[in-house]
């Protein structure tokens, strides 16, 4: 089924949204390279990807360990590379008063640094590809404020702000570069530490579901992201770079 034509990268491949968009890329026929730090996620990744009749190799990666990143970059195994989809990240609570620099530099480090610098170190590989496309999964935080989520949302606005700045930058190379800022989905990420999900919690429901706050009055679903980034990274996309696609079932248009 694979048309080995196309090569894919996704990094956060082990879970949730990055799961779903390396199993949407494999069922589009790329053969997709899943990278996470989670390798028994990844197994599964594999797995499911591969019962479905697509191609799939897993890479296990710390996409903050910089000599790792440089062996994935140089390995065989992103010959052909010509999507890109950066989706790993963390979220880590950083209250005004349980401050932890640690948490701030590691939320940072993660969700923005590592994946600009992922991406730069890949743009060799994607200049010599017929019709490369990269996504950022950013957060619909960088428009957003919660209590406690100053790291978090410093790091999505800055990714959306390079994103943009790569787009421009690699525009004469052919590359598009968007970025897709998912709003309230259900995934790991969504579990409290407590094992309770965010979105079935009698605040969540009253704010976002019975007063409306939600247009579509439901968490989005991984898939319903994959879908957005299968479009952005296909050859479907001719004309659009530097763009956020929300996907938020109408959250921010209340704003
Ligand atoms: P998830 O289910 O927790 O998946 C994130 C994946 O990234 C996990 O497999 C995680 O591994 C991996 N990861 C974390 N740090 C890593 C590192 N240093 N190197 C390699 N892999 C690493 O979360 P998700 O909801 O799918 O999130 C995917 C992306 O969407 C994230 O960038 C997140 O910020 C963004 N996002 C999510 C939502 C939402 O509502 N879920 C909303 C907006 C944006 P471990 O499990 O080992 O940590």
């Amino acid at each position: 089924m694979a048309d080995t034509t196309s090569t894919a990268l996704v990094t956060g491949a082990a879970s949730g949204i990055g799961r779903a968009v390396a199993a949407r890329l494999a069922a589009d026929g790329a053969r997709v390279v899943c990278a996470d730090a989670n390798a028994v996620g990844l197994d599964e990744t594999i797995s499911a990807i591969e019962r479905a009749g697509g191609s799939a190799a897993a890479v296990v990666l710390d996409v903050t360990d910089r000599d790792a990143v440089a062996r994935l970059v140089g390995s065989a195994d992103l010959d052909g590379l010509d999507r890109v989809a950066l989706c790993a990240g963390i979220y880590r609570a950083t209250p005004v008063d349980a401050f932890s620099i640690d948490d701030y530099r590691r939320v940072l480090e993660v969700n923005l640094t590592s994946s600009v610098a992922l991406l730069v170190a890949l743009v060799p590989r994607l200049r010599a590809a017929e019709a490369p496309r990269a996504v950022t999964v950013s957060s619909i935080h960088s428009q957003f404020a919660e209590a406690g989520s100053s790291a978090y949302a410093v790091s999505k606005a800055g990714l959306v702000a390079a994103t943009k700045a790569l787009a421009v930058e690699l525009a004469g190379d052919g590359i598009l570069v968007n970025s897709i800022a998912p709003g309230f989905i259900d995934t790991p990420m969504a579990v409290l530490e407590d094992g309770t999900n965010e979105h079935d919690t009698a605040g969540f429901r009253s704010v976002y579901v019975e007063h409306g706050k939600l247009p579509l009055g439901r968490p989005g679903t991984p898939e319903e992201v994959a879908a957005a980034a299968s479009f952005l990274l296909s050859p479907d996309n001719g004309y659009i770079t530097g763009h956020v696609l929300v996907v938020d079932g109408g959250l921010t248009a209340t704003f």
